[in-house]
């Protein structure tokens, strides 16, 4: 039998249902703050540079540490990334819409994309705590 292709990450964690146009970002901030194990650190010897990356690939853009600790003493902060695989539990996600609007058109028909995507072989209903 033939297997059904697997979805893109990338396209799973964009929306187009309506015209308001979502995407699931990732906010590197919260990597830093979780002392997350898959945060890895390079410094660029070209630029001087310090950059931070994830080794699961949740995001794939290498971010420039000083730019994103200065933006984080701003008001609105560094912000989220494009989310390009699946978050684990410690990863700090939102949704961003694209437009908003008014009226029918603007209307959300898929609610269940603004929960958070559990990572594949996590099963959320299974805790040991349970037992
Ligand atoms: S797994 Fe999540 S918290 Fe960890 S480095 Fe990657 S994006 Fe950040
Ligand atoms: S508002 Fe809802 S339906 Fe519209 S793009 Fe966002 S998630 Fe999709």
């Amino acid at each position: 039998m033939e297997r059904a292709p697997v979805a893109d990450p990338r396209e799973l964690h964009e929306c187009r249902q309506c015209c308001t146009f979502c995407d699931r970002v990732l906010h590197p901030a919260g990597c830093i703050d979780s002392g997350c194990q898959y945060l890895y650190l390079f410094d660029d010897e070209d630029t001087g540079g310090r950059f931070m990356g994830c080794m699961n690939k949740v995001f794939r853009a290498e971010i420039d540490v000083d730019a994103l600790e200065g933006a984080e003493r701003t008001r609105h902060g560094f912000g989220g990334v494009k989310m390009t695989g699946m978050p684990l539990p410690q990863c700090r996600t939102s949704v961003e819409r694209a437009y908003d609007g008014d009226g029918e058109p603007f209307d959300c028909v898929n609610p269940a994309f603004f929960e958070k995507p559990e990572p594949l072989g996590f099963d959320s209903t299974f805790d040991l705590r349970d037992l």
